[in-house]
């Protein structure tokens, strides 16, 4: 994955060069926390995500369990694998349905993060596992938006509900009930609602989103970040976890070459876990996000 290229260069080198030590001492630590945190800042880490990580490292690095290691470097590496993990928000967690259908998912994100390709993403994917799921075109801001969600939805074999052509721009909110009560009416179970994006967070665009959760009290909201955002993420993330207070994060474009900083640090931020990665431009490139398995990607 060409987007922790560089971090994981970094830190494998960092922790390499532990290895050939046999007791650590407290300097020996401090170099290497020393070096992780570079390496994090680099990669765009927010600080306060740095900082914390860092502080944790160092702790149980300095603490007993390296201390009765019989490899106490392996001991460090683990330890750092540990805590990206955690930063990274510790279990995968995939989508809760509703006890009672339909399950309304909710995406919401800038203006290009990637919600409409995830919409068609996530509907394939559900499609494929026997669910019957409704895309909706809830963004009657752009005026190609509904023709591209009908563009996906038709690719991915699955039916799109949208308000009708010439009807003016539309209430997105509206359009949002209706399709939840057609859901209903024609038995499908689960109802993705793409939502209008901006290409800055802006008060309109918040209030319209959080008047379409609270008409249609979706059972998941889906945060979709673009993970080249590089330090905006942090205002981005904040900005949307206060308008729409989303249940989980979607990290798209990580087959970018961006530097991971937003990916790395969303999770551990907002609190919320990041549940699907996007890695591509196809419908399939798309993956349930484990923490664990893109921390060992990170360190080998
Ligand atoms: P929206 O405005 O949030 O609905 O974003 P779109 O779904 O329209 O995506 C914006 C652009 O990013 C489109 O050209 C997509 O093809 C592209 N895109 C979306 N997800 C990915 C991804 O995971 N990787 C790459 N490389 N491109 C993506």
């Amino acid at each position: 994955m060409a987007i922790f290229g560089n971090l994981s260069d970094r830190l494998t080198q960092t922790l390499a060069g532990l290895r050939s030590k046999g007791k650590l001492t407290p300097a020996d630590v401090d170099g290497t926390v020393r070096e992780i945190r570079r390496a994090l800042l680099e990669a765009d880490v927010a600080l306060p995500v740095v900082k914390d990580f860092a502080a944790h490292v160092r702790e149980r690095a300095l603490g007993d369990e390296v201390n009765r290691a019989l490899n106490p470097a392996q001991q460090v590496v683990q330890i750092v694998n540990e805590e990206l993990v955690r930063i990274l928000g510790g279990d995968t967690r995939q989508i809760e349905f509703a006890k009672q259908p339909p399950t309304i998912i909710m995406l919401a994100g800038l203006q290009g993060a990637g919600k409409t390709t995830l919409a068609g993403k996530l509907a394939k994917r559900l499609a494929g596992e026997k669910h019957t799921p409704l895309l909706v075109a809830a963004d009657l801001q752009r005026p190609n938006a509904v023709t591209q969600l009908q563009v996906v939805g038709q690719q991915a074999g699955v039916q799109v509900y949208a308000p009708e052509p010439g009807n003016g721009v539309g209430d997105p909110v509206r359009v949002a009930t209706d399709a939840v009560r057609f859901a209903k009416d024609k038995l499908h179970d689960v109802v993705i609602i793409d939502t209008a994006g901006r290409l800055g967070v802006d008060q309109e665009l918040m209030k319209q989103a959080a008047d379409i959760r609270r008409a249609t009290n979706p059972d998941e909201v889906l945060f979709v970040i673009d993970a080249m955002i590089g330090q905006d993420a942090v205002a981005t993330a904040n900005a949307f976890q206060e308008g729409v207070d989303f249940t989980g994060v979607v990290l798209s474009k990580l087959d970018g070459d961006a530097r991971g900083g937003a990916a790395l640090s969303v999770a551990q931020l907002t609190g919320r876990p990041i549940m699907y990665a996007s890695t591509g431009e196809g419908l399939d490139d798309f993956e349930v996000f484990h923490p664990d398995r893109m921390a060992k990607r990170i360190l080998d």
